[in-house]
């Protein structure tokens, strides 16, 4: 029996683990490429497996990294069930509605291929199958095999689930992307089950630690206030899933119940998906903390408060522009690689009274990431702008586990597993994760490498 990563190996993007042992074959995840471009031209190639192969596709989260080629293997002839939580489920046809959208786009402009369909979008919601956590499930091979499976929550965004598989004798564990700790709304990581023979773990922060000095709503609330304070507009580039759903509520919380920021400072949400996708949060309040739950509760709604502004449609968007004074915009795309986001940075980003504000991981090539680095002008819609604005950037809003808790989830109070493959993080973070894994465990740690197989 063996697993092969025909992506996120030695990378962050493109997550795509087989497990097979020779007749059942079973994938997680199956997500798109990402560069500097939203998509990159590995997308299109054919699969190095034939996908009406597949005995199952289960899916850890809705990460377009995780979910991107879904509708490909359904034209490649996948007629199986896709697994995942009803969240996952829902917020998977909205990323992938968004992603056609933007493929469409880039393709009038740019003349880049357009991968799939809406039909092919519809063809692999029909395929999806919901999964509650902890439920256990069993599939049956026609030659009677039995496959065993669970699902955890992992704490990384809503619906997110790290899965156990039970074939052949082994379990086998794949992290997906293993959450950061005290995240609102979500539960925390659950813990690893004992006796685990595998686990696949991602390995995005493998070489770095979290600043946890200050609280993440303190940390939050002197960046706006600050911002407020100069009088400007503060951008904030959020992803759509989950961050900015955290962002509203860590806003309303400070706005309603600690009354620490004013009420009357427009906060426009400039992002159809967000939009889209915070309705699916509102669907689905059994899988929210306790804490959330409270506020439910005391609150009526998590994402509604005095001064937000919902802009769906372009118009609705165009007039954040006439609102005069001190401003809040939160948009798409989290690594301004495209969106709403890229308009707002055109017209404010040149003024020293305006604030940047990054809340999340900026990729290699992203303008995010040029911007975070220093550089100025920048060249956005072909014109050069000076970035005059205030900088600011935090970690602790990072929707991923750091080194010291990826440690701490895979050791389990001394029951760690026999064997760990180390997937989904850039070569020096995976590197430097192994030699700390294999000093603190004295185990078998391998990075995963591009389609070579790796025995369990
Ligand atoms: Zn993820």
């Amino acid at each position: 029996m063996d697993i092969s990563f025909y992506g996120a190996a030695r990378e962050v993007t493109g997550s795509c683990n087989l497990l097979s042992d020779g007749k059942v074959k079973i994938l997680v995840d199956c997500g798109a490429f990402q560069g500097g471009d939203f998509l990159e031209n590995r997308n299109e190639h054919t699969f190095a497996f034939d996908p009406k192969e597949l005995t199952a596709v289960m899916v850890t989260h809705s990460h377009l990294d995780h979910v991107g080629r879904l509708p490909l293997l359904v034209k490649g002839g996948f007629s199986g069930y896709f697994y995942a939580t009803p969240p996952t489920v829902d917020l998977t046809r909205l990323i992938l509605l968004d992603a056609l959208e933007v493929m469409t786009y880039n393709s009038r402009k740019f003349g880049t291929p357009i991968l799939y369909s809406e039909i092919d979008i519809n063809n692999v919601m029909a395929q999806f199958k919901t999964v509650e956590y902890h439920e256990e499930q069993i599939i049956k091979t026609v030659s009677g095999q039995e496959i065993k499976f669970k699902f955890y929550d992992a704490g990384h965004i809503f619906g997110s689930a790290f899965i156990e598989i039970n074939l052949s004798g082994k379990k086998i564990i794949f992290s997906g992307d293993v959450g950061n700790a005290e995240v609102p709304i979500l539960r925390e990581t659950e813990k690893l089950p004992n006796d685990v023979d595998v686990v696949v773990c991602e390995s995005t922060y493998g070489d770095r630690l979290h600043n946890v000095q200050n609280k993440r709503q303190e940390v939050i609330e002197k960046i706006i206030k600050s911002a407020i304070d100069r009088g400007g507009v503060l951008m904030i580039p959020a992803f759509s899933v989950e961050r900015t759903q955290e962002l509203l509520y860590n806003l309303n919380d400070l706005i309603q119940h600690k009354k620490l920021l004013p009420r009357d400072i427009p906060i426009f949400l400039d992002s159809p998906l967000s939009i889209d996708a915070t309705e699916v949060f509102r669907r689905y309040p059994k899988y929210y903390d306790e804490e959330a739950i409270k506020f439910l509760q005391a609150e009526n709604d998590l994402f509604e408060f005095p001064g937000l502004r919902v802009c769906y449609n372009k118009e609705e968007s165009k007039k954040i522009n006439s609102t005069p004074g001190v401003k809040i915009i939160i948009a798409g795309a989290g690594m301004m690689n495209g969106g709403r986001i890229m308009h707002h940075a055109l017209r404010y980003l040149s003024d020293f009274r305006n604030t940047l504000f990054f809340v999340g991981y900026q990729a290699n090539n992203t303008l995010g990431r040029r911007i975070l680095e220093g550089e100025s002008p920048v060249d956005i819609f072909g014109e050069k702008i000076s970035v005059r604005c205030k900088i600011e950037a935090v970690s602790i809003l990072s929707a991923h586990a750091d080194q010291k808790k990826i440690l701490e989830w895979l050791n389990n109070s001394g029951h760690h597993p026999k064997k760990i493959f180390l997937n989904h993080g850039e070569s020096q973070a995976c590197d430097v994760l192994r030699d700390k894994l294999f000093s603190e465990f004295q185990i078998d740690v391998t990075v995963a490498e591009y389609e070579i197989p790796l025995e369990v």
